[in-house]
């Protein structure tokens, strides 16, 4: 089969590979729609994993399955599905304990274009699938169904992390694809007013379709002074960081609340430390919460999310800003979400009707 690969850092391709192999448990599936993403750009160019050669990259789509093994039972070939960029290991000792993203070991539910091939190629593997794959509600769009990997899982993360509460003024500093799902699971989980921080115009006018009430651009400033600013001094009740860099957190820390929860799900790629500042982490004792985590993965979330957004709680579309057609278009995409230009929000490509 043919998949679009990470050949070497900063360097990816079409590579030949062979099919991989269905065990009892797992599925074999092709995609429908695929859709870049700024880990991808990570992974490739950033070499945040590490060196990887001749691994096919990818971990959000939707897709139809094409075999399964003998001791799969809810899933069958041709069942269209909604494919989680977290496929942990549901009878692991860290899924027993709440925390099944870091099954065997700390991320390694990352499975796709980490531990494994991803989903740009012909065909993918999914361990567990009774665990991992959900049916593809009646009637989504594909394009829809490829947000439900990653961008709607991760950004509502951040409004768990931050234990977002009725009345909460929140914080969301970047409001790319990730942030505004942010955004949005903050405004569905009761918060009062949304700060957004970002700068690109078509991130802004989908924030205020998702309930964001104020912008603050990071090139204007100090983010924590002119949310001070806003607030007559006394900060917001709870920020989620999407976008950013380390010294992002000082900022959190300095416009959070004391009693105040940070949720972060944004990479932090580079230095060796993030720093605290001490007086306003009230000298150690601010009760302050930050929190960091990768999204949960898993069936009972990708069917939960996806009800959301076929009862039309939740509308994914205006995350798509670039539609492409069939697998020549992946490396201008992945291009694409590197450049980041000014009309982008989110980059998918319909391989199927
Ligand atoms: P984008 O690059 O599209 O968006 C980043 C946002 O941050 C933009 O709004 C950008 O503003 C803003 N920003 C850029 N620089 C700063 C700065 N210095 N201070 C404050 N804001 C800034 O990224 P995505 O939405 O695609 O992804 C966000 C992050 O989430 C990435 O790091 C990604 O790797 C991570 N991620 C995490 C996952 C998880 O499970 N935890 C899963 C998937 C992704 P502007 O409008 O100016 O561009
Ligand atoms: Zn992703």
């Amino acid at each position: 089969m043919k998949g679009y690969a990470m050949l070497s850092i900063g360097k990816a391709g079409w590579i030949e590979k062979e099919k991989p192999k269905c065990g009892p448990l797992d599925a074999i599936c092709r995609p429908l729609a695929i859709a870049v993403c700024t880990s991808d750009v990570h992974t490739l160019w950033e070499g945040a994993i590490g060196e990887r050669h001749d691994m096919i990259l990818g971990h959000e789509c939707c897709a139809e399955v094409v075999e399964t093994g003998e001791l799969v039972k809810d899933f069958k070939a041709g069942d269209r599905v909604l494919v989680p960029a977290i496929t942990p290991d549901w009878n692991s000792v860290e899924a027993q304990r709440g925390y099944s993203m870091h099954s065997g070991g700390m991320l390694a539910g990352w499975k796709f274009s980490n531990y494994k091939d991803g989903v740009f190629a012909e065909y993918f593997h999914v361990n567990d699938a009774d665990g991992n794959l959900a049916h593809m509600p009646e009637g989504m769009s594909i394009t829809d169904a490829s947000m439900l990997s990653d961008m709607v899982p991760t950004g509502f993360h951040g409004a768990e992390l931050a234990d977002i509460q009725y009345g909460d003024e929140v914080l969301v500093i970047g409001i790319g694809p990730v942030g505004l799902m942010s955004v949005a699971g903050a405004s569905l989980k009761g918060a009062s007013k949304i700060y957004a921080v970002g700068t690109r115009q078509v991130c802004i006018d989908a924030a205020k379709k998702y309930g964001a009430d104020e912008f603050i651009s990071y090139k204007n400033g100090s983010i924590c002074e002119q949310v001070l600013k806003m607030t007559d001094g006394k900060g917001v009740d709870k920020v989620i960081i999407a976008g950013g860099t380390v010294a992002t957190f000082a900022d959190a820390v300095k416009c959070v609340k004391p009693g105040g929860i940070i949720g972060n799900v944004n990479y932090l790629g580079e230095g060796d430390s993030i720093s605290i500042p001490r007086i306003e982490w009230g000298v150690g004792m601010g009760h302050k919460q930050i929190n960091g985590g990768l999204m949960p993965g898993g069936r009972l979330r990708m069917e939960k999310l996806g009800a959301m957004v076929a009862n039309k709680k939740l509308d994914v579309s205006p995350l798509i800003s670039h539609v492409f057609h069939g697998w020549e278009s992946v490396e201008e995409a992945l291009i694409l979400m590197k450049d980041k230009p000014s009309d982008l929000i989110k980059p998918v490509i319909v391989i199927e009707d």
